[in-house]
Parts: C-alpha cells; structure tokens; sequence
C-alpha cells in the first residue's frame, strides 16, 4: 500500500550548501532503489521531509533516516496511506526554502508536485506543508537538548520497612513511588501501589476478585497504604492512592472507613490524594461525582488517572474537574517523537491550565519524554527516569544533573 510520511527534524551544525546536496544525492540512490520518492524542505536549521512509496521501505528508510547523528529532534507528523504519490518524480528532491522568495515558495514546491488531484481536494500532508513553509507552528517545535546532556544519578539509598507494622494482618501490600518535581528536586506526593504480601503487581493481586468482593479488598487495602505511609513518616508529604470508582459508589460508608484509617494512622485528610482512573469514572458519573463529594467535602483531593487512555478524554472536564490529572502512559511514550501524541498532549495541558487543574506525567522513562514535557509546561512527574517503585519503602531519587551547556 502506498504510505506516506512526513516528519520535521533539526539540524545538528550548519553544514555547507554542498554537503547537503551530497547527502541528498547519497539518499537519493538509496531512495529510487526501494521505489520511496519524495521532497526534503530545508529552511536553514529544519528540515521537512515527505516520503512516499510501499509501506516497509517507508519505514526502513525512516528507520535510517531517525538514527542519522546529522541531525535531531525528529518528529513524525504525519503516517498516513494515500492512492497516488504527491511527489512521484523519481528519487528525492531537495528544496532550500532560503533561495525562494517567501510568496510563492509554496506554489512552487506544489508545482513539484505530480499528483494532478493535488489542488482540487483538501490534503492534509499538503496543509503541513502550508505551515512549515510559514512557520505558523514554529512556537510548538520544543527544541529539547540530547538525552546525554543530563545524568540520572539516585540520592542516597531510600528506605525500606522489614515488614507490615504490627497489629495489621493483612492480604496485601504497598509499593511507593514518588511524583517529583525534577527542576525544583521536590517530592510532589507519594503513590501508594497496591502489591501481594509478596510483592506481586496491582494485577496479580486484584485477579481473581470481582464485583462486592473486589471493591472490599480495594477499600480494605487502603488501611495498610495509609499505616505503612504512616510507618515510613512521610510527615508532611502528600499521599496519593489508587481507588476504583465503584469502590466508593458501592462500598457503604466508604468515605467514613478512608477518614479513620488516615487519622490512625496519624495522617491528615488534606494531605491524602485519591486517584480515580479515567474509564471507570464516565461510565456512573453521576453516582461518582455525588460520592466524590463526601471526599472533598473532609478535605481529600481528587485525580483522574489513565487520563487520555479512556474514551472520555477531555470530554470527561466538561461535566467533573479534578485537583490533579494525570496523562496516561500511553500518550507519554516516544512524545517528543510523534507529532500526533505531542499535540494531543498540548491539548490537555491547555485545557488543564485554563480549569486550574494540575497536570503530571505518568511512565517517564526517558530524558527526551521529560525534557519534551518540561518544554511543553508540565513540571510533575513519575516514572523509573526518577524512581521505580519500592515495596514496602522508600525508594531513592534520581534528580536530573545537567552535564553540558544546553
Ligand atoms: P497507576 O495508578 O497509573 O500506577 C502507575 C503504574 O505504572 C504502576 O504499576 C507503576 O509500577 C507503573 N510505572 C511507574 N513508572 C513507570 C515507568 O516508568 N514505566 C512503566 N512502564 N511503568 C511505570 P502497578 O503498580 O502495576 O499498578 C498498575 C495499576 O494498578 C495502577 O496504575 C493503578 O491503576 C492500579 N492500582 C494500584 N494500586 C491500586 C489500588 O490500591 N487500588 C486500585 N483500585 N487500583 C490500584
Ligand atoms: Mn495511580
């Protein structure tokens, strides 16, 4: 099937007219051998690439061209299928948009074109082409230094209990993770993730348990979240834990077992986040929002968590707004490489900026995904860059050093 692909990358050092032109002559034989033809925008310090041809040598290529030290900060735009080449002129052309003048560069990379459909429909890959050529996105393009120009080095050695505080018999166990403000080295709260008495996941522990029986164990656990938070002295720390929806929806006085629970614990109920994922929250809102309001009402703040993972989406803030929401993982992968997940992620920030609700990043395992993020305006996040989480503990911090000048 004939693909498309276009992507935006910047370019490492100037390099001379000539050696883009050889390096343009170099792909170029490699390009007409897999049938992939195109054009590559360069404006002095972006390039803008379009690729067309069958859909694995698409890929390779583009393979190729992300792992290519010349240049970074390459970002897909664009992936999509289409009946004829727009660009089908053999091998790849380069057009320096420097040497045009800048009303009618655009007419004259479209009279490249060999598509005679090119002009009569509406085409998304040439609108991209519109705002590249002017610029009108310019401010989004987050130019984020490389990965190795910070160190994540862990401080100190965390902490960890031996074992439950005494008096609690219980069926599970906690995993901390802390939610960090990177640039300020802040712990923002502490994540209390559920675990079997022997350190299995989230999963292993709710398999098997459904309806009434699921939503008590939920409900239950969080007695032994709050006295091993209360154990490990996280003091003035803020304290976040998972619930599912129903929990509170369905289990009788849930609200009136959580405050006790924090209060034996020696915990205060304004230091306590609770996290709702997504999905299951749109399903019973009514039901849901009306439960929320007994938390709030004793002082517990909200999340949404799995934000943007659900089918709600921001959709979800038009009828209920958090404290806190927090992106899904799923979004946060490869965001500095996908045009796509980048604006959708821009989105959600705005929005959240505009409600006052605070926004973190959940899953961050790479330094481009959080200095992407940072760019972008979030300032909260957790995931193994900083800290995996600890059974039963602490664990230690691995606050970003910068090692050369960015
Ligand atoms: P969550 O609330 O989004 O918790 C974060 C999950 O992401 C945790 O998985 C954590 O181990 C994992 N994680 C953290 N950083 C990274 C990273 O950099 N990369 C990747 N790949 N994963 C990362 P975990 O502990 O397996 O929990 C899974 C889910 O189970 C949680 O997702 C939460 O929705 C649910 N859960 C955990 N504890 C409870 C609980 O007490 N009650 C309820 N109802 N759900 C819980
Ligand atoms: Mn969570």
């Amino acid at each position: 099937m004939l693909t498309t692909l276009i992507y935006r990358s910047h370019i490492c050092e100037p390099f001379p007219t000539e050696a883009l032109k050889e390096m343009v002559a170099a792909a170029n034989a490699k390009n007409g051998q897999a049938a992939v033809t195109g054009i590559l925008l360069f404006n002095g310090i972006h390039f803008f690439q379009l690729l067309e041809g069958p859909q694995e040598s698409v890929f390779e290529i583009y393979n190729h061209i992300c792992a290519d030290k010349r240049h970074y900060n390459v970002v897909e735009l664009l992936c999509d299928f289409a009946p004829n080449r727009r660009f089908g002129k053999a091998g790849m052309e380069l057009f320096d948009l420097r040497d045009y003048e800048k009303e009618d560069v655009l007419q004259r990379i479209l009279n490249q074109g060999t598509s005679k459909y090119q002009l009569l429909y509406d085409d998304r890959a040439l609108h991209f082409f519109r705002t590249f050529v002017e610029a009108t996105e310019k401010e989004n393009y987050f130019e984020i230094p490389r990965p190795d120009s910070w160190a994540f080095i862990p401080e100190g050695d965390g902490v960890t209990l031996e074992a439950l505080p005494a008096g609690i018999a219980a069926n599970c166990s906690f995993a901390f993770q802390p939610i960090v403000d990177p640039l300020a080295q802040e712990i923002v709260s502490l994540e209390a993730l559920i675990r079997t008495p022997c350190g299995d996941t989230a999963q292993v522990f709710f398999s098997g348990l459904e309806d009434d029986a699921l939503y008590e164990a939920d409900l239950r656990s969080k007695q032994v979240a709050f006295r091993l938070a209360g154990e490990l002295n996280v003091a003035a720390q803020t304290l976040s834990v998972n619930l599912l929806p129903m929990t509170l929806v369905r289990m009788p006085n849930a609200v009136d077992f959580l405050l006790a629970e924090i209060a034996a614990s020696g915990l205060i109920p304004e230091q306590v986040i609770v996290e709702f994922t997504e999905n299951e929250v749109i399903s019973r809102l009514d039901d849901f929002t009306n439960a929320v309001r007994q938390l709030k009402a004793a002082g517990i703040r909200v999340a949404i968590d799995h934000f943007g993972g659900g089918f709600a989406g921001l959709s979800l803030l038009a009828r209920f707004q958090p404290e806190r929401i927090k992106i899904n993982r799923e979004l946060i992968r490869d965001v500095h490489k996908s045009g796509p997940r980048q604006a959708i992620v821009r989105a959600i920030i705005q929005c959240c900026t505009s409600l006052e609700i605070r926004v973190s990043a959940v899953g961050v395992e790479q330094p481009e995904e959080w200095m992407w993020l940072e760019s972008a305006g979030v300032s909260h996040f957790q995931g193994h860059l900083f800290a995996a989480p600890a059974f039963q503990g602490i664990p230690a911090i691995a606050w970003p050093e910068m090692l050369t000048e960015m």
